[in-house]
């Protein structure tokens, strides 16, 4: 019997939708295999707004690499950031050391591009770590508790106003969710205020709020949110952000709360590779995933760009990513067992965007949803995918008696989380 060192190395950089499916992929076959990343758990992103806006706890949707792997012999989890690759030499540099590979995945992700304006960040976070959904979820609330106790009107408008900058299927979401606690959760908990008339302004620079989705579910989108008192602007494109205000052009809108929910970026990881990027800084990947001249080494997931069979990129979603994974341990071991590798193909199972509570948009082959059918197929969807995730159907009623009861929503969310034993 061979000794695990003789096993050809393969390091998968990231333990998201792409590289735990990877890593799923290559458990108990003839390959010794690392996992890095630089957090310990595994995130379920699509329901961050949940953690958010204080529905879900953070740890109803993150899971600890090491346990989802424990009995995978064959692969080794480590926390550490990659900081670069080399590419040539095959090999990752860490925060701490470097590592050597025979193959390599990566599948390090995408977050948030500000156009060239990184100073807006720390005025209008983004979504898409705990951290950042607990920072959210502590300025809108913190906005309300300043507004109770401020006398100036002009300032406590501002306060109450929120400002979502990006019309896609994350700010559709986050406009929702903000509508729902102003609307709902903390209606008649201030005496001062009054949260029903706080103000949701949604900005989209395009001319269409989902722009990616076909007709008409973008309309019936922007009829929800106005319904839901959300304001709806399109060709609407952000110039200038300053701790109280959001401006457009010559106009300013004074809000206290923004978020950035406008713009893709892949990984600054792929900038380290020396390979051609798209201008969201993805690598360009060739048909069986492989990062062109490298064939040893592949990308996938929010990291890569790969065109569809009608020529169109292929979505910055969680089915492609884990797909992809899948596909890549295949062709990983291909090429190890020197076998040609095989080019992918993404099965489209559908894609929707939830609006609030009761209402979504899907898109399902011909189907078109929207409402409550759409709201109950995205609730489906999402508690089928947190398969692996500890009490998943804990986790099902919790949310369903917050949607029921209004309750666990932003009362709760000042206070401090600490992780659960
Ligand atoms: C708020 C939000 C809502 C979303 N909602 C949906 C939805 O409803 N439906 C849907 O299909 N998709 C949704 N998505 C998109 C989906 O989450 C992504 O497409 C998917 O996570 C991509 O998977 P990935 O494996 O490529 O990257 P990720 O899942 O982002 O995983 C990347 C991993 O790499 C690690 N990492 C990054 N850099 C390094 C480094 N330098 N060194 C070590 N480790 C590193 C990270 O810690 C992370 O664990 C949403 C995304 C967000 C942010």
């Amino acid at each position: 019997m061979s000794h695990p060192h003789d096993l050809p190395h393969v390091v998968i950089v990231g333990g998201g939708f792409g590289g735990l499916n990877a890593a799923w992929g290559l458990a108990g076959r003839r390959v010794r295999v690392t996992l890095l990343d630089r957090r310990n758990h595994h995130l379920f992103q699509p329901l961050l707004y949940q953690v958010a806006t204080a529905a879900l706890n953070p740890a109803d949707i993150a899971s600890p690499l090491r346990a989802v792997l424990r009995r995978a012999a064959n692969i080794t989890v480590l926390l550490a950031e990659v900081q670069s690759v080399d590419l040539a030499d095959r090999r990752l540099i860490l925060d701490e050391g470097e590592m050597r590979y025979d193959a390599l995945v990566l599948a390090a992700g995408a977050g948030h591009s500000y156009f060239g304006h990184d100073d807006w960040e720390p005025l209008a976070p983004s979504l898409k770590t705990l951290e950042d959904a607990l920072e959210i979820r502590r300025r809108v609330l913190l906005a309300y508790e300043m507004a109770e106790r401020e006398r100036d009107a002009a300032e406590q408008r501002a306060l109450l106003t929120s400002v979502v900058v990006g019309g896609g299927p994350t700010g559709v979401e986050l406009a929702g969710a903000l509508a729902e606690i102003s609307r709902q959760t903390i209606a008649r908990d201030f005496r001062s205020i009054d949260p029903t008339q706080a103000r949701i302004v949604l900005l989209e620079g395009g001319p269409r709020i989902l722009a990616a989705f076909p007709d008409p579910l973008p309309e019936r989108a922007r009829e929800t949110l106005t319904h839901m008192g959300v304001e709806v602007r399109t060709g609407a494109m952000v110039t200038r952000v300053t701790p109280d205000a959001v401006w457009i052009g010559g106009e300013q809108i004074r809000a206290r709360t923004v978020l950035w929910a406008a713009g893709v970026a892949a990984s600054p990881l792929t900038r380290s590779l020396g390979v051609p990027l798209d201008r969201a800084g993805h690598v360009q990947v060739a048909p069986d995933l492989s990062i062109p001249g490298h064939p040893e080494a592949f990308a996938i997931g929010d990291m890569a760009t790969l065109d569809d069979e009608h020529g169109r990129p292929l979505p910055g979603l969680a089915p492609v990513a884990i797909q992809q994974g899948r596909a890549v341990a295949a062709n990983v071991l291909r090429r190890l067992s020197g076998e040609p590798t095989q080019p992918f193909r993404y099965w489209d199972k559908g894609t929707m965007a939830t609006i609030g509570r009761a209402a979504a948009v899907a898109v399902i082959g011909p189907l078109r949803l929207t409402g409550v059918l759409a709201w109950l197929t995205w609730l489906f969807v999402h508690i089928m995918f947190l398969i692996g995730f500890r009490n998943r159907f804990l986790v099902l009623f919790q949310w369903a008696w917050a949607y029921v009861t209004w309750q666990r929503g932003a009362r709760l969310i000042t206070r401090p989380w600490r992780p659960k034993p």
